[in-house]
């Protein structure tokens, strides 16, 4: 902070009769109080600090950037959370029918119009024993939050049946917006019985020859309009009562499943080529497990009818906290609460958007000017690559509607840029290079394949964040 804005911001902090050390130190279970001369002295302050950029995420940063109080967001491994991996929603206010990326488009730029930053980076952890909260990121960032907003949402549960982990990525999919066209004319069956397996089926259902949906009870618990929207694909299926129990495979990819019938207890085995789970999610609350109560299930714990955590200044929304509603619109209107009571928390501690404009803030500012990372399309280009690369080369598949490829491309290039004399990193787009996706097998994206001296030494099939790109390289320089 520069001279001037310190005396700026003295002359508002008195003028405004700053309530200091001690103001909700009773409610506090951190230690130290709310000491807001001391926080202003913190490097990298951010006045709302959002985690996480789901509906919950983007509605808690338009109102904190619309009460002028400084706020940031950070995007996380998957920017824009489980709406970008929906096809149409039908039941965002405001419109019949939206594509969930659509919606979250509209959300970031109404956010981004009123002065939300955005940082393309994730949690790494926190530490809220003292405030402000201390908050770090992957990409080696430490941030002085005044107040923070979890939004962080949900994950993909699994089955946890044998093969599972062995196949993931190469026939065993929670993503079909990212991976259903390399089921082109295949089998494959969706597992799960809510709207996800719904909206699952119908987007695997364009491209793939046959789709069974596979339920466990009797019923399917998505809602009768969604289950409506399968009627018309003869290529959809649904069988009842069945569970999953192995996932078997040849040494490429999957060939089958052991399929058990909980009402017959027979086992039948059923070739199919792919498996997308559509079978709910668990909260991620894992990160702030040590300062923040959380239930049985993990969802963080509400103070009554607010957004307040059992942590004052820390305020959660959307689906890392509901287990009730679990929906878009909710999570949204969460979101505003959750801002609204930051904002109330900030006020009460003595801040207030006077402060905030005078404040040497954490600002969003890197922008590269040249990429390192080379996009190749076509298999000579790829076999040129593979012949005239003397260190290591990285090829990352991904696509332009799969949320967690284009999550980790920042972490991409910065270590391209990082390693730019050490090694080779590349990216495809897997719906255009069909020749390459052919030759290497792709079934998935992200897609993370490791190359030295023209071998293929390593396959991930997951997103890295900028720590586990860092130790691939790494590994490969050894
Ligand atoms: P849900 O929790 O609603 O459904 C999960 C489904 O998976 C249930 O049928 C459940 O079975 C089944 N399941 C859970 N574990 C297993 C297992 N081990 N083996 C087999 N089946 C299993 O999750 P969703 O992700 O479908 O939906 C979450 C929320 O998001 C909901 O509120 C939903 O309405 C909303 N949503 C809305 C959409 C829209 O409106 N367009 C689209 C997608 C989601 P059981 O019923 O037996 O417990």
């Amino acid at each position: 902070m520069n001279r001037k804005k310190i005396s700026l911001l003295s002359v508002v902090l008195l003028g405004s009769l700053i309530c200091m050390q001690g103001c909700l130190g009773e409610r506090s279970g951190v230690e130290g109080v709310f000491d807001l001369e001391y926080a202003l002295t913190k490097k990298n302050i951010v006045p709302i600090l959002v985690i996480g950029s789901g509906p919950a995420g983007l509605a808690a940063g338009l109102y904190g950037a619309r009460a002028r109080m400084g706020t940031l967001v950070i995007e996380g491994n998957k920017p824009g959370g489980l709406l970008m991996e929906t096809s149409y929603v039908e039941n965002w206010p405001g419109f019949k029918r939206i594509l969930g990326r659509e919606a979250i488009g509209n959300l970031k730029e109404q956010a981004t119009s009123f002065g939300a930053q955005f940082l393309s980076d994730s949690v790494e952890s926190v530490d809220f024993s003292s405030w402000p909260y201390e908050v770090k990121t992957e990409d080696g960032l430490t941030l002085s939050a005044l107040s923070v907003i979890v939004a962080t949402g949900a994950a993909p549960r699994t089955l946890g049946v044998p093969g599972e982990q062995d196949y993931w990525g190469r026939g065993v999919t929670t993503c079909a917006v990212c991976d259903a066209p390399f089921y082109k004319d295949q089998d494959v069956v969706v597992v799960g019985g809510g709207d996800s397996a719904v909206e699952e089926a119908l987007q695997v259902a364009q491209y793939a020859k046959n789709v069974t949906i596979l339920v466990r009870k009797d019923h399917m618990r998505a809602s009768p309009s969604m289950q409506e929207r399968i009627e018309p694909y003869d290529s959809i299926k649904v069988l009842y009562n069945v569970q999953v129990q192995r996932v078997r495979g040849n040494e490429h990819h999957v060939t089958g499943i052991a399929l058990y019938n909980n009402k017959t207890q027979e086992v039948t085995d059923m070739p199919i080529d792919g498996i997308f789970l559509a079978i709910g999610h668990e909260p991620t609350s894992q990160v702030f497990a040590d300062y923040l109560e959380r239930d049985a299930n993990g969802y963080l714990v509400m103070d009554g009818r607010t957004q307040q955590t059992s942590l004052p200044g820390v305020f959660a929304a959307g689906e890392v906290e509901d287990h009730r509603y679990r929906q878009a619109g909710v999570a949204a209107g969460q979101g505003i609460c959750a801002s609204l009571d930051a904002e109330n928390f900030l006020r009460e501690i003595g801040f207030n958007a006077i402060i905030a404009e005078q404040l040497d803030q954490f600002s969003v500012s890197h922008k590269r000017s040249q990429s390192f990372v080379r996009s190749i399309t076509t298999l000579a280009e790829f076999e040129q690559v593979i012949a005239e690369s003397e260190g290591p080369v990285i090829f990352d598949f991904y696509t332009d509607t799969c949320p967690s490829c284009l999550g980790m491309m920042p972490a991409f290039e910065s270590v391209a840029e990082q390693y730019a004399e050490q090694a080779t990193l590349i990216k495809i787009d897997a719906d255009e290079a069909v020749g390459i996706i052919e030759r290497l097998g792709i079934r998935k994206v992200p897609a993370l394949l490791l190359f030295k001296d023209g071998q293929l030494v390593s396959r991930h099939n997951m997103a890295m964040n900028r720590a586990e790109l860092i130790e691939l390289v790494q590994s490969s320089l050894n």
